[in-house]
């Protein structure tokens, strides 16, 4: 099981009162007792890109704490994109074009699919970025699929 899917089944208790915590949607934790509200990894980067637009891996890291490799994951997992225009962008992991999200390009993910008879997870298969005259350094907006 991977780091995200660990965080989502681990329960929370209320740094308040110690109750056990319900899972609003997106990364957002409330207490039924006592109201408190607390952000996970993802709902931190999520308020913070609410709040700044797009952002670097390093500004990210730098304001919320979440280190750099759970936000590599939320990127594989197409839960976080890079915008369009930036200098740097992840690999396809068989042919190695750019990709905005997930961890393969679409024609490697249609290849593999055929050859292997493994479905992969849509949110796994990645856009390619529109190529921009403007190149800025690598940001991420919050992912707009679901
Ligand atoms: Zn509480
Ligand atoms: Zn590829």
């Amino acid at each position: 099981m991977d780091q995200l899917a660990m965080a989502a089944r681990r329960r929370r208790r209320c740094k308040q009162c110690g109750s056990f915590m319900d899972y609003i949607s997106l990364g957002e934790y409330k207490c039924p007792s006592c109201g408190f509200v607390e952000l996970d990894d993802y709902g931190k980067i999520r308020s913070y890109l609410d709040e700044n637009g797009t952002a670097s891996s390093a500004e990210i890291e730098l304001a919320t704490g979440v280190r750099r490799s759970v936000i590599n994951e939320y990127l594989r997992k197409g839960r976080l994109e890079i915008t369009d225009g930036s200098s740097v962008f992840l690999k396809c992991e068989r042919c190695g074009k750019d990709i905005k999200f997930g961890r393969f390009c679409a024609a490697c993910a249609k290849n593999m699919v055929s050859k292997m008879e493994e479905a992969i997870p849509p949110e796994e298969i990645g856009e390619e970025p529109i190529p921009l005259a403007q190149k800025k350094p690598a940001h991420m907006r919050f992912a707009k699929r679901k």
